[in-house]
């Protein structure tokens, strides 16, 4: 199935025009029509090869849109027309004990929807940055009838991986949850923790987004650059998400949790973070990781962001921008995910 799509060739060229084929229907999959495809700060990280082991040309995206255009002969959940989602993930061994767990992001075998092993072309897999996509049925989600499918995009991995950990930790009524970062993952993040009860603090390098955090659902609003303020927040936060992207002192942060209190790392970025013990051991504090969520758990995120009429505050733009928008990515200059109307990739053809 010829695919139009855009790829870096290396780390260091931008993204242009690829063309690529998806493999023929087996029984159980689905051909999507992508529609909208979100740009995640991971997208930028593996095109251009900040975190080794990119295989070139590489097509990223794995915030996908779609509607389905046709379906195996053994498809039960899905029809043709139904508007669906695929995450950061296309596959899994299906029996190991992550896999029992419906836990298959840690699944030794998963299958990334771009830069995995794909053992149907004996190539790597390419994302959503394509105008279609051939996805087994038990890796599609469905997409709460009330959302906005442009706005819905970015769900399926900062909504996903937003709520996994909020989730996982409990978080709800009367706890203080810190967000670190307000780009794509920390503006869901903030939705999901106030939607979940919390009395949610912010903290943002960017003083041009206070207003917006405060719009977005923030009780209070912390410059992280500002010592000062960050002092009077000492000891007092049950749960705190970070999602920055580049290198911080985390330490900073872990002193602003209580005795017992978690500080969850989503953000990945390209060099080691150093770690102060001492913010650990005085206080029993515990820092911990998040990877995106299982399959179960992207369709529970689903539900509940259509139960809370939640989606993502979104700038759309035609491929053609993806370069620009990765640009501005690394400045912070976003508000608040990126999302490519797949409609415009037919300018180039
Ligand atoms: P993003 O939209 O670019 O947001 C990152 C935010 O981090 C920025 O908007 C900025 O917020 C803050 N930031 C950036 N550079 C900073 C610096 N030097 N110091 C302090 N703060 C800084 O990125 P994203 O798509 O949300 O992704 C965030 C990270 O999560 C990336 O590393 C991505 O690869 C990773 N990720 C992980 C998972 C997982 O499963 N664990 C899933 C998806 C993404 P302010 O302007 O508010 O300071
Ligand atoms: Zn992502
Ligand atoms: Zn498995």
């Amino acid at each position: 199935m010829k695919t139009n799509a855009y790829a870096a060739q290396t780390a260091a060229t931008p993204l242009a025009p690829f063309s690529l084929q998806r493999r023929e229907l087996g029984t159980h999959d689905i051909a999507i029509e992508i529609l909208y495809c979100g740009v995640c700060h991971s997208d930028l990280h593996t095109a251009r090869g900040e975190w080794q082991g990119t295989t070139y040309p590489c097509v990223p995206g794995h915030e996908i849109v779609g509607r389905v255009m046709q379906v195996g002969a053994h498809v039960q959940k899905f029809t043709t027309g139904d508007n669906v989602g695929v995450g950061c993930m296309v596959d899994s061994c299906r029996t190991c004990v992550n896999c029992e767990e419906n836990l298959e992001q840690f699944c030794p075998a998963t299958v990334f929807t771009y830069n995995s092993p794909d053992k149907h072309t004996n190539g790597i897999t390419y994302g959503g940055y394509s105008d279609r996509i051939v996805v087994d049925e038990a890796f599609v989600l469905k997409i709460p009838p009330n959302l906005d499918l442009a706005a819905t995009a970015p769900l399926l991995c900062a909504g996903i991986t937003t709520y996994s950990p909020l989730h996982r930790n409990h978080v709800t009524t009367g706890q203080k949850v810190g967000i670190v970062g307000l780009g794509g993952l920390g503006h869901m993040g903030v939705k999901i923790a106030k939607a979940l009860g919390a009395h949610v603090v912010v903290f943002t390098t960017s003083s041009n987004k206070v207003a917006d955090a405060v719009r977005l659902g923030a009780d209070e609003v912390v410059n992280s650059k500002n010592a000062a303020e960050m002092q009077q927040h000492l000891n007092s936060f049950d749960f705190i998400l970070d999602t920055v992207s580049a290198q911080h002192d985390i330490n900073a942060y872990l002193f602003l949790l209580k005795r017992d209190g978690n500080l969850t790392q989503v953000g990945v970025p390209a060099e080691p973070l150093s770690l102060n013990v001492g913010s650990l051991i005085f206080g029993r504090r515990t820092l911990s990781g998040s990877l995106i969520g299982g399959i179960q758990e992207t369709q529970e995120m689903l539900d509940f962001c259509g139960k809370h009429s939640i989606t993502a505050d979104i700038e759309l733009i035609p491929i053609q921008k993806i370069n620009e928008a990765y640009d501005r990515l690394v400045k912070s200059d976003v508000k608040y995910r990126f999302v490519i109307d797949m409609a415009s990739l037919q300018q180039d053809s």
